[in-house]
C-alpha cells in the first residue's frame, strides 16, 4: 500500500495522518480524487485503528417518530406529509408511552426521537414527552429533536432557542441527534430544502446546545445534487465548530435514497462513492471521535464494509424505523443484539455495547 501511496503522490497526507496533523480542504480533494478507493480506505482505517483499535460499538436502542406532519416539506424527504394527507400520523404522549412499554423488558440504553415540524404542537408536548420517557427509561440516553425541530419549537412557542433547550434539558433531555444538517451550502439547500433553516442557523443552534452542555451528533446527507467540494466544505464546517465547542460525539454520513423522493436524480451514487465519502469524513474529522456506519441507510453489507473505511460504530437494534424506510431503504427494520454482534465479529472486530453518549455498557 505504501508504494501505491507514493504512486498517487499522497505521501504528504500519509505522513500527516500518521502524525495526527490536520488535513486541509485541498488535501481532502486530492485524497478523494485518488483513483484507487483501497488507498482512501487504508488511510481512513489508520485513523480508525489509532482511535478505536479493534473495537466496533453498538447500542441497544429504540427509535420513535412522533409525527411526520411537517411544515417544511423538503424536496428530498419521503417521510413528511401534510396534515390531512394519506399516511400522515401524529402520536399522543400516551401512544409514545405505549411504544416504550411494549419493549420495556429489553435493556435499551438509547431512545432516539425525531419528527416533522408539526404546525400545532407547542413546547408542553415536547416537555411532557421527555418527562414521561425519563420516568419510563431512567437508564437510557434520551437523544431527541434535531436543531431543525428545536428551531421550530422555539418559533411556535414564541421562545428563544436557548430557553427551549434549557427547558428540555431540565425535563431530562440528555443529548440531540445530528439530523437536519443535510449539506450546508446555501445554493444546494435552496434546491433541496428551501423552507428549512439555513446551514448557518443549524450550526448556531448546535453551538447553543453545546454551550448548555447538551452533546449532539452531526450528519451529512450526500449523493444527491451536491458536488464532492460541497461535502468537503460541509465536513470542514463541522470540524471548525467542534474546535470551538467539543460538543459533537459522532458523525453520521447519510447517503441519499432516491426511490421515494420528490427530488429526482438519475442514479444513486455507487457503493464505492459512499465508502469513499465515509473514509474522507474519518480522515477530515480529526476532532470528532466516532463515525457511524448507519446500516439502515447503507444496507447491511455496505455497512459492514464501512468498518474498513473509517467507521467504528454500527448503530443499534432500532426496533422501528420510518424515515429511511419511507425513503426506500431495503434494510431490515430491527436487528437483534446477537445479529449485530455477529455482523461485527464476522468482519474481524470486537463488538462493545455503548449508550447514546458512547459510554461503554458493562454486560
Ligand atoms: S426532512 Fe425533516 S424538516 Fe424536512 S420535510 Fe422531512 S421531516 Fe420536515
Amino acid at each position: 500500500m505504501i508504494k501505491k501511496i507514493k504512486d498517487y503522490k499522497l505521501e504528504n497526507v500519509y505522513k500527516k495522518i500518521i502524525n495526527g496533523e490536520r488535513i486541509t480542504v485541498s488535501e481532502a480533494k486530492e485524497i478523494y480524487n485518488c483513483p484507487d478507493p483501497k488507498v482512501i480506505g487504508y488511510l481512513a482505517h489508520l485513523v480508525r485503528k489509532k482511535l478505536h483499535s479493534n473495537i466496533t460499538t453498538y447500542v441497544l436502542n429504540q427509535h420513535i417518530n412522533y409525527t411526520n406532519i411537517c411544515v417544511n416539506r423538503c424536496k428530498f424527504c419521503a417521510f413528511s406529509r401534510e396534515k390531512d394527507q394519506d399516511g400522515a400520523f401524529e402520536l399522543t404522549i400516551s401512544q409514545i408511552k405505549r411504544k416504550i412499554e411494549e419493549n420495556i423488558n429489553e435493556p435499551i440504553r438509547e431512545i432516539h426521537i425525531v419528527g416533522g415540524c408539526h404546525p400545532h404542537f407547542g413546547l408542553d408536548y415536547y416537555v411532557d414527552m421527555i418527562k414521561e420517557l425519563k420516568r419510563l427509561r431512567p437508564n437510557a440516553t434520551l437523544k431527541c429533536f434535531t436543531a431543525v425541530e428545536i428551531h421550530h419549537i422555539a418559533k411556535i412557542s414564541n421562545l428563544s432557542v436557548k430557553d427551549v433547550l434549557i427547558k428540555l434539558k431540565h425535563a431530562g433531555l440528555d443529548m440531540m441527534p445530528g439530523g437536519g444538517a443535510e449539506i450546508f451550502d446555501s445554493e444546494i439547500r435552496r434546491k433541496i430544502c428551501p423552507e428549512k433553516i439555513s446551514g448557518e442557523k443549524w450550526l448556531e443552534i448546535i453551538e447553543t446546545a453545546h454551550s448548555l452542555g447538551i452533546k449532539t451528533n452531526c450528519t451529512m446527507l450526500f449523493g444527491h445534487i451536491e458536488s464532492v467540494e460541497h461535502r468537503i466544505h460541509h465536513l470542514d464546517k463541522l470540524r471548525r465548530l467542534q474546535d470551538k465547542t467539543n460538543g459533537f460525539i459522532c458523525f453520521i454520513p447519510l447517503p441519499f435514497l432516491t426511490k421515494n423522493s420528490r427530488l429526482k436524480i438519475k442514479n444513486e451514487i455507487s457503493g464505492i462513492e459512499k465508502l469513499k465519502t465515509i473514509a474522507l469524513a474519518r480522515i477530515m474529522l480529526d476532532n470528532i471521535p466516532h463515525i457511524k456506519s448507519y446500516w439502515i441507510m447503507l444496507g447491511l453489507k455496505l455497512a459492514q464494509a464501512a468498518l474498513y473505511f473509517g467507521a467504528n460504530d454500527f448503530d443499534g437494534t432500532v426496533v422501528e424505523e420510518k424515515i429511511g424506510h419511507m425513503a426506500g431503504a431495503t434494510s431490515p427494520n430491527v436487528l437483534a443484539r446477537k445479529e449485530l454482534e455477529d455482523m461485527i465479529t464476522g468482519c474481524g472486530f470486537k463488538p462493545v455495547q455503548r449508550d447514546g453518549l458512547f459510554r461503554f455498557v458493562s454486560q
